[in-house]
């Protein structure tokens, strides 16, 4: 089996303690590679290796970081089809998802930022003839960037790019459940010339390589995206040491359907965004609320599509569902649907495990479950699941629909269903979410601020966002 090596000063290197855990593979169950069970002491030479760096690559020319920026989204444009299939592979989400979503946004990443530094700009405050204030933009340092594997390549770099465009040299950790397309990643920044030290890559657990970087006192800018309880943990260390820190966290998004909906758009925008990526997207919208009026008509035309969506082999053109992503992962996702019946649930659709034959009998899948007849705020509807599960509730009001919408402790997201124009705007406005899609969902333009309220995390991501983010401000003023 293949192993995986760190990415140290520029090179391809064995974890300190030469140990390593498997990788598997979720469409076969089966391990095919072996991931670097890293610890501290790789962290610490991957800062020092970065620290080293950090003079020469926050000095250097915008116009070079950008050239070597956009080399490395060229290189991942060039390999998209071999890195889809690592992705895929990896993760066990559809080949054609990895080919037309994943991959090109990583490329995407890569070349957003390196040409937003190119214009980004600070700001001056004149105080007439008395004085004059302008801030600087400098970049901090040595960068923490800590990424989940629900689309590994694809937020791994959406922390990494901003970062090195800014100006900050990097020790990045992406998960240990998806670690192959960040390897890849490393031998693409080999030959793009990226300068040795500015980006690291360590492999392993976070509980020690995460940990590592969060705790470490002279890394001094931290960004995760995971889940809601690491976040707090991760919080509660880089807190007393006053880390700057951005969390993207878990979510429970609402999708709001209105009685003036267009029908057919709603319908079939609401069926991707419930099960894409076997719903492992912290995106997708799990808690359906449907207009009284429609709700009968809705949910039987929404169940008939969700039975022909098809559960298979990633690889397989074909599939709409892979596999999700670990068997752990498998039975907590699995565990849900019970508590839902025992919570009084009624499954429509789906519910249970999918058995596959031949090498992929062992594989970990799910069929897309549908469930209906439970209170708002339930386990179930309250807790995020992750996977490929909704729940449909009816609603008669506004005033009702916004109060179930906004009852969870997440916020990340939320998508609106209607034609009413006052209406799309009254509810927008009133929904506890980062984001509202209103008549479509997952559009993304990269220069929008991107994150989530409440305990869906701290601080946005996105266009001139994390510009800031990744830089600290310094006012000089000038007595005139
Ligand atoms: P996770 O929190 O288990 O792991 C995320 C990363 O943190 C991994 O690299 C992991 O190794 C590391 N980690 C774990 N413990 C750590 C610790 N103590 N210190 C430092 N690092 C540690 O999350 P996951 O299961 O990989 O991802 C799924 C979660 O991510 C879901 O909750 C999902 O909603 C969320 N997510 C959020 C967004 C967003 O943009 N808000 C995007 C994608 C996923």
């Amino acid at each position: 089996m293949e192993k995986i090596l760190n990415y140290i000063n520029g090179e391809l290197v064995e974890p300190a303690g030469k140990q390593y855990f498997e990788n598997y593979e979720p469409a076969t169950g089966k391990p095919y590679s072996y991931v670097p069970d890293s610890d501290e002491r790789d962290v610490e030479k991957a800062y020092q290796a970065a620290k080293a760096a950090f003079p020469e690559w926050s000095k250097m020319n915008k116009e070079k970081r950008f050239a070597i920026l956009m080399r490395v989204s060229e290189l991942i444009e060039e390999r998209l089809e071999f890195l889809a299939q690592a992705e895929s592979r990896d993760n066990g989400k559809p080949l054609k998802l990895a080919k037309t979503v994943d991959i090109p946004r990583a490329a995407t990443n890569f070349r957003f930022y390196a040409t937003a530094i190119l214009h980004f700009a600070s700001e001056s405050h004149s105080m007439e003839d008395f004085a004059i204030n302008y801030t600087l933009r400098e970049p901090i340092g040595v960068a923490g960037c800590i990424s989940p594997w629900n689309l590994p390549l694809y937020l791994f770099s959406w922390k990494i790019a901003p970062a090195l465009a800014a100006g900050n040299t990097v020790v990045a950790k992406p998960s240990e459940i998806t670690p192959m397309t960040a390897y890849l990643l490393s031998e693409i920044c080999i030959e793009a010339g990226m300068p040795k030290g500015v980006l690291n890559i360590v492999h392993g657990y976070g509980h020690k390589v995460g940990n590592a970087i969060v705790e470490h006192d002279d890394i001094p800018v931290i960004s995760f995206t995971g889940g809601t309880v690491t976040g707090a943990e991760i919080a509660r260390k880089a807190g007393p040491k006053f880390k700057k820190l951005s969390l993207e966290l878990g979510g429970k998004n609402p999708n709001i359907i209105f009685e003036d909906c267009d029908f057919e758009s709603a319908l079939k925008t609401t069926v991707y965004s419930s099960f894409a990526n076997q719903g492992q997207i912290c995106l997708c919208g799990s808690r359906i609320f449907i207009q009284s009026s429609i709700y009968e008509k809705f949910r039987d035309a929404f169940v008939e599509k969700v039975k022909k969506l098809k559960v298979g082999n990633p690889k397989d053109e074909t599939s709409n569902l892979g596999a999700v992503v670990s068997k752990q992962h498998m039975e907590k996702v699995l565990s849900y649907i019970r508590l839902a019946e025992e919570e009084g649930g009624k499954i429509l659709t789906g519910g249970q495990r999918v058995m596959m034959e031949g090498e992929l009998a062992n594989g970990w899948y799910i069929a897309p479950t549908v469930i209906e007849g439970l209170p708002f705020t339930c386990r179930t509807n309250q807790e995020e699941i992750f996977g490929p599960v909704v729940t449909l509730t009816p609603f008669d009001t506004e005033e009702e629909v916004l109060a179930m919408a906004n009852s969870t402790k997440y916020g990340l997201s939320s998508t609106v269903w209607t034609e009413n124009l006052k209406r799309a705007h009254r509810v927008a406005a009133q929904l506890h979410t980062g984001i509202v899609w209103i008549n479509c969902w997952l559009v993304r333009d990269l220069r929008t601020p991107f994150g989530g309220v409440k305990n869906s995390g701290m601080g946005r991501e996105g266009g001139f966002e994390a510009l800031r983010f990744f830089t600290e401000p310094k006012n000089v003023c000038v007595k005139l």
